[in-house]
């Protein structure tokens, strides 16, 4: 996966990226990461890329000019239409499933705003996706850039050491992750559950789909409606449902 970052601070990207397992990935080639300064394509002798909105209002807009220059620049090293993700509060709010999805290209193009954001008219030349990574706003582009491509390389093979780790995480058939324990088996009174110390992987294996299904039921019950539940994992779920409607003296 290569990935171009169209930014006004490239040093946010190339620090916030370069180390753990982004710098890694990057070292060994399994994904490589490019910023280019948008100011690089200003043609104002004081390298200037912002001026006042049209119509008035408080802030700066990023002008057109270098933003499409620098779109340009990259589509010609790539050698073809890439998709070009804006970066925006206004976009599709990112989520697992859109990284699965952006996962599967050769190349991605990250265009991030500052200020009051990016005149409209580049946006509707060049962008191919409109994404926000929530509902709140940010002062740029960049954590949002930086969030979206650490979340989409854990996803390229041989980004994480052990294949398996990314498919059993949260949100991974809908449901939210089992708890995890590590050493020591007693910490401050507590003990790791038994079954976990049992090596019988049959019984591992069913807890941690019920701990899932549970966990998902208390912090995320929404996510639920579209889970993969095979239809013990129903009689469970029901079984739970039950016990929280008994405690709270609820009809169900
Ligand atoms: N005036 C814009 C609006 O109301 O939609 C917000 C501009 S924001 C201060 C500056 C830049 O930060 C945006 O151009 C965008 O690139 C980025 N940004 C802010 N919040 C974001 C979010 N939730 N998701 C993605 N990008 C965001």
């Amino acid at each position: 996966m290569k990935y171009y970052v169209l930014t006004l601070f490239p040093e946010m990207i190339e620090q916030g990226l370069g180390t753990s397992i982004m710098g890694r990935a990057q070292s060994q080639g399994t994904i490589s990461l490019k910023s280019i300064n948008i100011r690089d394509f200003s043609e104002n002798k004081h390298g200037h890329v912002d001026d006042y909105p049209y119509g008035g209002g408080a802030g700066m807009v990023m002008q057109p000019g270098p933003v499409y220059r620098a779109c340009e620049a990259v589509e010609q090293e790539i050698g073809h239409k890439a998709r070009i993700i804006y970066m925006t509060p206004q976009g599709r709010v990112f989520d697992q499933k859109m990284a699965e999805e952006l996962a599967q290209e050769e190349e991605l193009v990250f265009l991030c705003g500052h200020y009051e954001g990016i005149d409209e008219r580049v946006l509707e030349l060049k962008v191919t996706d409109f994404v926000s990574i929530g509902d709140y706003v940010l002062t740029g582009g960049e954590l949002p850039a930086m969030v979206m491509i650490d979340c989409i390389s854990r996803l390229v093979p041989g980004v994480l050491n052990n294949n398996m780790s990314a498919e059993v995480e949260s949100f991974y058939d809908n449901l939210l992750e089992y708890p995890q324990y590590t050493r020591p088996e007693e910490f401050m009174g507590m003990r790791v559950p038994e079954v976990l110390l049992s090596g019988h992987h049959a019984n591992i294996e069913k807890w941690r789909r019920q701990q899932s299904i549970k966990r998902t039921l208390e912090r995320r019950p929404d996510l639920l409606e579209e889970a993969n539940l095979s239809k013990k994992e129903k009689q469970y779920l029901d079984q739970l449902l039950r016990e929280r409607a008994k405690e709270n003296n609820e009809e169900i």
